[in-house]
C-alpha cells in the first residue's frame, strides 16, 4: 500500500497521488512541486511571499518596497513570522512599504505611483544602500513595467533600485519565488563590487536566514576553525556584502531547496564552487564543519571546535535523549527541514511517524524517504484538514511545524514547538540543538496537556 487516500481527502482524491506510506526496500516520491489541486485549502505561501518573505526580506540595508495592494504587503510587517534578524535594528524590519495600489489605479497603471513611492520612501529613508522593488499578482495582469520605472528611479537617487518579477501566481508555491529572488540578486549586485582585502580562508554561508539569531551561532564555529565570513545570503546581509559575495572561496550552502540556484550561477561564472551542508544537531554539523574543514585543510581546528563545542551540550543533551526516548514526533516543514531533522530526532531517541513539507522538491522527498521509518507518512503539502486527520489518527506526543499549525495542535492537545520561524530559538548548531532539546522536552511533559479534554 504505497500510495494512500486519507479518509478526509476522498471527495479530492487527486491527493492519493502525494501520500506515501514508507515500505522498507522502496522509494516511490509522492507527487510534489505541482499546481494545487482545486478543492485543496493548501497551506502554501505564493511566489511573492518565498521572493520577498524568505530571501530578499533579510537584506537589512534596503527599502522592500512592495508594489501591489495593501494585502500583500502585511506579509512585510516585522512581526508575526518574520524572525529573520539583523544588526540593522533602527530600520530592518521596523518599516512596511507599499505603493497600496486601489482601483484606479488597477484601471490607469501603477507605474507612475510606483515612481512617486520609490521617490517618496527613499527621501524619508536616505541613509538606506538600496530598494528592493516586489511585483505582485495585480503588476503581472496590468503590466506595470516596474523594470524602467526601477532604472529610471534608479538614475534619480543614485542607489539601485532593483525590481523582483515575483508575482504570487507564477509558481505553484513560494519556492520560485526562492528562484526569482537568487537570479535577481545574481544579476544586479552579486558581483559588482570588490572587497577591500581577500583572504584563502573567505566563505559565504549560503542559504541562512539568521532566524531567531541563527546565524549568529553558526558564524562564530567556522571563524574558530581560522574562516572569514565575507557574505551570508541573505541573513544579516548588506547589499555590499552580497555585492562581493564572488570573491569567496567557498559558498557553503545550508537550506538546500532556496539557494542551490545562486550557487551553481556563482560556480558558473565565478569558479566559486559549493557545498551543502546541515547545520542542525551534533552529528551533521560536526561533518559540516569537518567538510568543509578539509577544504581548507583545516582539520585540526575543525577537530579541536567540535570537542569543545560538543562537550558543553552533552551531558544536558544525554539528559533530554534519556527523557525523550521513544517519542513520537510528526514534522511539517518548508522543505529541507523536514529532512535535516529527522536526524535530529533520532539524536534525541525519538521516533518519527511522519514528514511532509509544503514546498518540497523531488530530492527533498527522496532524502525524507532515505531517513525515514518503515511505516511512516510522507506527505506532501497537507491542508489543515488532513492535518487534523494525521494528528488524531497517528497520535504523535509532538508536532513541530510552523505558526499556522500551532492553534490546531493545541486544540487536538497535541504537544508542538514552532520549527518555521521559531519562539524560543535560534535551533541551529550545537547551542541551539540544545534549546531545541529543551524545548521539546518542556512541551511534551507540560502538565497542561492533562487538562485537555478530548485530546487527540
Ligand atoms: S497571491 Fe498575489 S495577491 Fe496574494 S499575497 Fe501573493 S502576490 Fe499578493
Amino acid at each position: 500500500m504505497p500510495l494512500t487516500l486519507l479518509e478526509c481527502d476522498k471527495p479530492i482524491p487527486e491527493r492519493e497521488k502525494h501520500t506515501y506510506i514508507k515500505k522498507s526496500g522502496e522509494c516511490i516520491v509522492p507527487m510534489c512541486n505541482v499546481q494545487t489541486t482545486p478543492g485543496d485549502l493548501t497551506e502554501r505561501g505564493c511566489t511573492y511571499a518565498g521572493c520577498m518573505g524568505v530571501v530578499g526580506g533579510p537584506v537589512k540595508d534596503v527599502i522592500h518596497l512592495v508594489h501591489g495592494p495593501i494585502g500583500c504587503a502585511f506579509y512585510t510587517w516585522g512581526g508575526g513570522r518574520r524572525q529573520n534578524l539583523s544588526d540593522n535594528t533602527q530600520f530592518h524590519r521596523k518599516y512596511c512599504f507599499s505603493t497600496s495600489m486601489q482601483e484606479a489605479n488597477i484601471i490607469f497603471g501603477g507605474e507612475q505611483k510606483l515612481h512617486k513611492a520609490i521617490l517618496e520612501a527613499y527621501e524619508r529613508f536616505p541613509d538606506v544602500n538600496g530598494v528592493f522593488v516586489y511585483a505582485t499578482c495585480v503588476i503581472g495582469l496590468i503590466g506595470d513595467d516596474i523594470n524602467n520605472v526601477c532604472k529610471q528611479a534608479s538614475k534619480e537617487i543614485g542607489v539601485p533600485v532593483i525590481p523582483f518579477s515575483c508575482e504570487g501566481f507564477r509558481g505553484v508555491s513560494q519556492s520560485l519565488g526562492h528562484h526569482i529572488a537568487n537570479d535577481v540578486i545574481f544579476e544586479h549586485i552579486v558581483g559588482t563590487k570588490e572587497p577591500d582585502e581577500v583572504t584563502p580562508y573567505d566563505i559565504n554561508i549560503i542559504g541562512d536566514y539568521n532566524i531567531q539569531g541563527d546565524l549568529w551561532i553558526i558564524a562564530p564555529l567556522f571563524e574558530a576553525m581560522g574562516l572569514r565570513i565575507l557574505c551570508t545570503f541573505t541573513g544579516n546581509a548588506s547589499i555590499d556584502d552580497l555585492a562581493m559575495a564572488h570573491r569567496a572561496k567557498l559558498n557553503v550552502m545550508h537550506c538546500q531547496r532556496s539557494t542551490p540556484y545562486i550557487c551553481q550561477l556563482m560556480e558558473e561564472k565565478y569558479e566559486l564552487p559549493y557545498m551543502p551542508v546541515s547545520l542542525f544537531g551534533i552529528e551533521q554539523t560536526s561533518k559540516a564543519l569537518r567538510d568543509v574543514a578539509s577544504f581548507f585543510g583545516l582539520e585540526d581546528k575543525a577537530e579541536e571546535v567540535i570537542e569543545s563545542e560538543v562537550a558543553k551540550i552533552l551531558p544536558e543533551i544525554e539528559y533530554y535523549k534519556e527523557q525523550l526516548r521513544g517519542k513520537r514526533v510528526f514534522i511539517y516543514q518548508g522543505a529541507p527541514r523536514a529532512w535535516h531533522w529527522i536526524k535530529l530526532m533520532e539524536e534525541l531517541g525519538m521516533e518519527v511517524v511522519g514528514a511532509a513539507t509544503t514546498f518540497g522538491h523531488t530530492d527533498d522527498y527522496e532524502k525524507i524517504i532515505e531517513r525515514i521509518g518503515d511505516g511512516a507518512l510522507v506527505i506532501d503539502n497537507p491542508n489543515s484538514v488532513e492535518l487534523r486527520e494525521i494528528l488524531i489518527g497517528y497520535k504523535p506526543d509532538l508536532f513541530i511545524s510552523g505558526l499556522k499549525e500551532k492553534f490546531l495542535a493545541y486544540k487536538l492537545g497535541v504537544a508542538f514547538v514552532n520549527g518555521h520561524s521559531y519562539e524560543r530559538g535560534p535551533y541551529a548548531v550545537y547551542s541551539g540543538f540544545l534549546k531545541f532539546a529543551k524545548d521539546i522536552h518542556t512541551t511534551i511533559n507540560h502538565p497542561v496537556w492533562k487538562l485537555i479534554e478530548g485530546r487527540a
